[in-house]
């Protein structure tokens, strides 16, 4: 009887439309009783599905997807959870991920004061000479301004008391400047002598001195130190960090419920890592990196390092990233067009010059890589649309380029559409249009924040590709705190930063399924639940797409499966 139920349920199943390429035999794992949201045009919502292997077989109603339970099928109950694809992060930075998940975390301090003391504290642990090394302090978030202050910014002599031998590094959370203690300038060989360096400056007091901060390409010199210095450190002690370094981001971003990683930018050798552990079957989430090397590198190496679905799908290399044409607004680094209403004197910074990241699009287009750069100021979108538009058409037999700007905070109204003329894709963060709102109006002025920045519904209508993210470390991971943000716009300060440019929920969940697989060329295998697509789910606690606003920050990530295994549970 209970087989002829099972028939009588295929048939049904077919003519009702089932999703289904395969004849129904015994699943691997089924999700059921859930409210499914696939991304698929011809069938956008279910109550379950069948997966067998690393494969989606069957998208249905309950009665269809009943006919792939078998003794040894695992059969998950959702009790009306929310199964949406999973969740891809659209442009994080992976192993500084891991890495931040080891240093001092700055962001909960309210001022400079909390940051000298966690400095303090971490002093007493550390060994002689040790570097200490913390990450995600901004100026415009304490409650209240440092004393002294230098253009909204603190002088190191406090910090030089509380770490008088230990020198320190202090990460902004825009990654675009640090600030340093005393020792650490004397260990860089940094005075009131030093010139400048082109693209950054050592922020100065009245006296000349350096007073701590270093903006832009001036932070390289500390970075340099810190990497020489640990670079003195064995090299399994290395790869053992490096290693240890995968797994927190892979942990971080699993709980987060992201099956895919979209990583911006790392060099060759750390991309040789990743191809081991791909062998291992040790990486975490799927990994989709871009490479940050220069172009002189570049030219030699790119053609060998060009990979697809290595390792079962869980690494591709076929980007270059990171890669910087400006700074950030909180660090006045993003190259305007005109000067910051903040700062006259400055139009901010073109970090690396036009020319070079010319020659690196030219070797993209050359060895079929995709360029994801940086433009924040709508002098650097401007100038990257330019560099892709000739590039383009110097290569008339290529018509699927896909390229990206990475961030696009500022950008002129005559340069939105050559998004989509061009088939340039807009790479945004959400989040930052509510963490940059309540400073960003005074980088701006009013009118420009209103008709340049931001423009996230502007963007979707010009019918350009929107993909999202939340660049972590900068924010955190977590994609249920970037769709409120994309979908709100609502400031931690309860105000709502220009909300005509708010995302539609199902623009905000495009932006993290659907769009971020077209981007990274993988549309015929993830962002949406239907048959044949890889089996990479991510099941929420409640409807995002339907529970009221502010109720969506309660949203829990209850699994994350990628390629049919579920590689974390969490929830109540
Ligand atoms: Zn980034």
């Amino acid at each position: 009887m209970k087989y002829i139920l099972g028939i009588a349920t295929i048939f049904i199943g077919a003519f009702a439309g089932c999703d289904r390429a395969t004849p129904p035999g015994q699943a691997d794992l089924v999700l059921r009783n859930g409210r499914v949201v696939t991304m698929d045009p011809a069938r956008p919502e279910a109550e379950a599905l069948a997966v067998r292997g690393d494969l989606i077989v069957a998208v249905g109603s309950e009665g269809e997807i009943d006919a792939y339970i078998g003794d040894g099928t695992r059969v998950i109950d959702l009790e009306g959870q929310l199964v949406v694809p999973g969740l891809i992060e659209g442009h994080g930075h992976y192993m500084s991920l891991g890495a931040s998940l080891m240093q001092l975390d700055l962001r909960p301090a309210r001022d400079w004061d909390e940051i000298i003391g966690m400095v303090a504290d971490a002093v007493d642990g550390a060994g002689p000479g040790e570097w200490i090394v913390g990450r995600g302090w901004h100026q415009d978030k304490w409650d209240r301004a440092p004393e002294p202050a230098i253009e909204g910014l603190p002088t190191h002599g406090r910090l030089s008391e509380v770490s008088p031998d230990n020198p320190v590094m202090l990460v902004h959370v825009s990654g675009h400047g640090v600030f340093v203690n005393a020792r650490a300038l004397q260990l860089i060989g940094v005075s009131r002598d030093t010139p400048d360096p082109e693209g950054g400056e050592f922020v100065r007091d009245e006296q000349g001195e350096p007073a701590g901060m270093l903006r832009e390409s001036a932070q390289d010199f500390a970075r340099a130190a810190v990497a020489e210095y640990r670079s003195r450190r064995s090299p399994e002690e290395i790869e053992a960090e490096l290693r240890r370094q995968v797994e927190l981001a892979g942990t971080e971003a699993l709980a987060n419920g992201i099956t895919s990683f979209h990583d911006m930018g790392e060099s060759f050798e750390t991309i040789d890592l990743f191809k081991q552990m791909a062998d291992e079957g040790a990486l975490p989430v799927r990994l989709y990196v871009h490479v940050d090397e220069s172009s002189e590198v570049m030219a030699e190496r790119l053609a060998e390092y060009r990979m697809i679905g290595y390792g079962d799908g869980f690494l591709t290399v076929r980007a270059i990233g990171e890669r910087v044409l400006d700074g950030a607004l909180g660090t006045h680094g993003g190259w305007l067009l005109e000067p910051y209403s903040d700062l006259p004197r400055s139009t901010g910074f073109n970090v690396i010059p036009v020319a070079e990241i010319q020659r690196s699009a030219e070797l993209a287009a050359q060895h079929g890589y995709q360029m994801a750069i940086q433009g924040i100021g709508d002098r650097a979108t401007r100038e990257l649309l330019n560099i892709y538009e000739g590039v383009f058409a110097q290569h008339p037999d290529q018509d699927d380029f896909r390229w990206r700007i990475e961030h696009c905070q500022v950008i002129h109204p005559d340069d939105l559409p050559r998004f989509a003329e061009l088939g340039v894709i807009f790479s945004v963060r959400g989040v930052f249009a509510t963490s940059d709102g309540p400073w960003v109006i005074a980088r701006l002025g009013e009118e420009r924040a209103r008709d340049r920045g931001y423009l996230y519904q502007d963007m979707f209508r010009s019918g350009a590709v929107v993909i999202n993210g939340t660049d972590p470390p900068v924010e955190d991971i977590d994609p249920i705190a970037n769709f409120y943000r994309s979908v709100t716009r609502m400031m931690e300060n309860g105000s709502v930063f220009f909300p005509e440019q708010r995302m539609t929920r199902s623009q905000a969940l495009a932006s993290y399924t659907v769009n971020p697989a077209y981007a990274a060329f993988e549309e015929d295998l993830k962002g949406m639940l239907s048959v044949g697509k890889l089996a990479d789910i991510t099941v929420l606690s409640q409807d995002i797409m339907s529970v009221p606003e502010e109720k969506i920050l309660d949203t829990e990530v209850i699994y994350t499966i990628i390629a049919g295994k579920v590689r974390y549970s969490g929830g109540k």
